[in-house]
């Protein structure tokens, strides 16, 4: 029988605990009177296609600048800003999409990231992915993470593991989240599913960097007992 996203999240929850996603800097935040999401939704469009400590040096950079915050993103010129954040790779298309999301913010929702995400996450979910080079990936992160919303975010690793195990899911970005999502909002509460949510996750991302690599390590995986995968083929 092969395993469900319940029994997925109790085996990863036992073996790697909470791990509290998404990393914001409060102090900064507290410092500087800006809004920590605001953190959140810039670092999920640094991490497309890049490592998390390229995009931790990235905003190390718009912190050392005091940019960490709409206006200053929204009102930036854009050689500049694409300076800043050049360790993060694929600087210049990162640049405009934070500016166009910045902007938004500032001429849409008045700097507020209250009146941003108090709406139907459908409705939000809809205006993020219209932004050129915003994907479902980081729309939903976004809408996890920084707007506190139950939605699960699927990414390469999650599909790795999805078809590794198997679980019995479609190969789809919408079939996947809804195959995730259907389980695992039988088995928890809705107050809590958010917060489950955004740890099965980070727990997967974990899972995939540790052990479930391109080139697994099976021997010492929290899952080798119920996965059919066959790592002699490595
Ligand atoms: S047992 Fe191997 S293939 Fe299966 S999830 Fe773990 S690392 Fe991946």
């Amino acid at each position: 029988m092969s395993l469900s996203p319940t029994l997925l999240y109790q085996i990863l929850l036992k073996k790697l605990g909470n791990l509290y996603w998404w990393p914001i800097d409060k102090n900064y935040h507290k410092k500087n009177k800006s809004d920590p999401r605001f953190e959140v939704i810039i670092g999920a469009i640094l991490t497309q296609n890049t490592s998390w400590s390229n995009v931790e040096k990235a905003l190390e950079n718009l912190k050392s600048d005091r940019k960490l915050n709409i206006k200053s993103i929204a009102d930036a010129n854009l050689k500049n800003l694409t300076k800043i954040i050049k360790p993060s790779g694929f600087f210049n298309q990162k640049a405009q999409r934070i500016q166009t999301l910045s902007k938004l913010l500032k001429d849409k929702y008045n700097y507020n990231l209250y009146n941003f995400f108090n709406r139907d996450i459908k409705i939000i979910r809809k205006e993020l992915v219209s932004i050129k080079g915003i994907g479902l990936e980081t729309a939903d992160s976004i809408l996890l993470y920084a707007g506190d919303k139950p939605i699960f975010v699927v990414d390469a690793y999650t599909k790795r593991i999805c078809n590794r195990l198997p679980l019995d899911t479609e190969t789809s970005y919408d079939e996947i989240q809804l195959f995730f999502e259907n389980d695992l909002s039988k088995n928890y509460e809705d107050k809590i599913l958010t917060k489950v949510y955004g740890e099965l996750h980070a727990q997967i991302v974990i899972l995939a960097k540790d052990y479930c690599r391109k080139k697994p390590n099976c021997t010492d995986c929290p899952l080798l007992k119920d996965c059919m995968f066959d790592d002699k083929l490595f």
